[in-house]
């Protein structure tokens, strides 16, 4: 997102090529990179930046992550992608810095003309964050709302907390939902659809960990 002082980063992929070489095709503001949250596929490319903001309770996460780097590097080789020609996955290191700003829920950033809110969605793990811009009325969710399969399965997720901040997204007044997976700039009525999901989950007593995959017309649910 660009505004008219500096421009903001929405995670940075999964690092397997520069990332900063097509950011500077598009722009020469100042950049600032929001993480969504910490898991290895939107921290990547971090290392091409200064200015790495993230939610102070996956801080720390930034410094040391949580799995192991064969764990990682398992699931680069699992994603049905082909790599770069130069990328060599024995040089792959997760990124580990100590960030640069602490972002909170109701924070905003203004990067000029452009105020973008930070939005605390806790669930799919537990800073998770979506930024609304909110005069375009765009939401970037992560890994909140996407086509595909929504992830409350691992330890550090929380399919209570999910629900709550799918009901706290759907209050906002939205144009586009961005997600962080899958297609971009999908039907907002994905929102309303994913929490009536939970809210039948939660109904039958099933919005907690138990290993199921409940399926829908365009997601799924992982619990
Ligand atoms: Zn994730
Ligand atoms: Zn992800």
């Amino acid at each position: 997102m660009l505004g008219k002082e500096k421009a903001l980063l929405i995670d940075t992929g999964l690092g397997i090529s520069n990332i900063k070489e097509e950011i500077d095709k598009i722009t020469t503001l100042p950049i600032i990179v929001a993480t969504t949250h910490v898991h290895w596929d939107h921290i990547g490319g971090h290392k091409y930046f200064d200015n790495i903001a993230v939610h102070k309770l996956e801080k720390d996460w930034l410094i040391k992550f949580t799995l192991s780097l064969t764990a990682v590097k398992n699931n680069l080789l699992k994603k049905p992608c082909d790599f770069p020609e130069n990328f060599d996955i024995s040089k792959y290191k997760i990124y580990s810095k100590n960030p640069t700003t602490i972002l909170n829920d109701n924070d905003i950033v203004d990067l000029g003309n452009r105020k973008i809110k930070v939005i605390h969605t806790p669930g799919h793990s537990p800073g998770h964050l979506c930024f609304y811009d909110i005069e375009n009325k765009y939401l970037f969710t992560g890994d909140l709302v996407y086509y595909g399969k929504l992830d409350v399965y691992y330890p550090t997720t929380d399919p209570v907390n999910f629900k709550n901040s799918i009901e706290k997204i759907r209050k906002l007044d939205i144009n586009k939902v961005l997600p962080g997976h899958y297609k971009l700039n999908i039907s907002t009525n994905i929102i309303d659809k994913i929490y009536d999901a939970l809210i039948k989950l939660q109904k039958d007593d099933n919005l907690k960990q138990s290993g199921r995959i409940y399926k829908y017309a365009d997601f799924s649910i992982h619990v």
